[in-house]
């Protein structure tokens, strides 16, 4: 017989890494947008367990699909291919401007695959001079050591010894800071169509459009890094589409598989040559139980129907906020796109932003920050009309507290 033991919050500080500080709550059970801990106490979840589960906890098409596939075949390798990454590719491509897709785990994994194939592309199609990577401060990327050296928070790439080279940060939203650093050297500057960990900023269209054009003047590519704006998040299928910019190479994890882990990096068919056999690789990217999921997500997110529902469920979101900072006067602004949104603490309440998501918690909505001074909000794409009103009911009592 295993050993059976009660599971507390404390066996996390006893066995776990400390590199996470979790919330003294343990959810159980979720059922659309709603979570059950292990007191039975429900929650309303505004968070999409950070900006990934695009169609709340447990949709039917969702278990369906990981039912049918637990079933028929888990795991392969990348030695075989399998027919759910094949038709998931298949759709990617259909709707997207990419050609060629790679599979990974992970966002961090999609974005380390992004960077070393546009390293390769410029190596071999310029020469060794070409490999400035220009990335953002405040961007968020990944863990891995590349993709946290890209990332523009030093915070989280200090502290590991010597970091990937040639990686320089521009501002973002000021195309000047870019013109100072591209060049003929440059292979590619990296960017969030819409910056999310670094704090809900939208790029202005001007913006995304200069630096599309100093990409081509340059001859450096752009990669547009859609792990959390990407698979309807912003009401778009992806934020670039909204924009009126293409990039050369997109990552997508997060939401794709709506809650299972998948990531993907996707590109045309002549960057991607550049990634020969054997380059690049990883024992589950393309697994066939991901990719069953993440095809039921895409095709499910992928209907005029969601996306449009995202656009007017993100208004029910910025009157409700509103009108909570009308009574009282916590926001400087709420912003972002679609269901990807941002509640900026005024100077009040700077850096309070963790005490807002606890206040939330107490009163039964789950939240995010971004950073210590933007309550975040990235809930299901689905959510139920009646959801975001109790759970705004619910925000509005936590803020009430606060604002005392
Ligand atoms: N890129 C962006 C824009 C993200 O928001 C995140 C995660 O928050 C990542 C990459 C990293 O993704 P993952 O944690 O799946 O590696």
């Amino acid at each position: 017989m295993p050993k059976t033991f009660p599971v507390t919050r404390e066996l996390f500080d006893d066995v776990m890494v400390p590199n996470y500080a979790p919330s003294t709550v343990i959810p159980v059970r979720g059922k659309g947008s709603r979570v059950w801990d292990q007191q039975n106490k429900e929650y309303v979840d505004f968070a999409g367990g950070i900006a990934v589960n695009c169609l709340g906890h447990c949709h039917p098409n969702l278990v369906n699909a990981l039912h049918t596939q637990s079933e028929k075949l888990w795991h392969l390798s990348n030695v075989m291919t399998n027919e759910p990454a094949l038709r998931l590719a298949k759709k990617i491509v259909d709707s997207t401007f990419a050609e060629k897709v790679y599979f990974a785990n992970s966002g961090g994994e999609a974005n380390e695959a992004a960077f070393k194939l546009a390293r390769r592309w410029a190596l071999e199609e310029h020469g060794e001079h070409k490999s400035q990577i220009i990335s953002f401060k405040q961007g968020f990327h990944g863990r891995t050591f590349f993709t946290v050296t890209v990332g523009g928070q030093p915070a989280y790439s200090d502290g590991f010894g010597p970091k990937p080279g040639n990686i320089d940060h521009a501002i973002y939203n000021d195309l000047d800071s870019v013109k100072a650093l591209i060049s003929a050297n440059t292979c590619a500057v990296v960017m969030e169509p819409l910056q999310g960990e670094g704090g809900i900023v939208s790029p202005t269209a001007e913006f995304v459009k200069g630096v599309r054009e100093l990409c081509d003047q340059h001859h450096a590519l752009l990669v547009f890094d859609e792990v959390q704006t990407g698979v309807g998040r912003t009401g778009d299928l992806y934020a670039y589409m909204g924009l009126g910019v293409t990039p050369d190479i997109l990552t997508t994890a997060k939401a794709l598989g709506g809650g299972f882990p998948i990531g993907a990096m996707i590109t045309t068919t002549d960057i991607a040559k550049h990634l020969k056999i054997g380059t690049h690789g990883s024992t589950y990217g393309g697994n066939p139980l991901a990719c069953a999921v993440a095809e039921a997500a895409f095709d499910t997110v992928n209907t005029a129907e969601v996306l449009a529902g995202v656009k007017a469920k993100s208004a029910l979101y910025f009157a409700g906020l509103t009108a909570i900072n009308e009574q009282y006067h916590v926001f400087q602004e709420v912003r972002g796109k679609g269901l990807l949104i941002g509640a900026v603490l005024n100077d009040q309440y700077k850096g309070r932003a963790k005490e807002f998501l606890n206040a939330a918690m107490a009163e039964g909505v789950m939240t995010l920050v971004a950073g210590a001074n933007i309550v975040r909000f990235a809930p299901s794409l689905v959510i139920p009309e009646a959801d975001i009103a109790e759970g705004l009911a619910r925000f509005e009592r936590a803020v009430a507290k606060l604002a005392k």
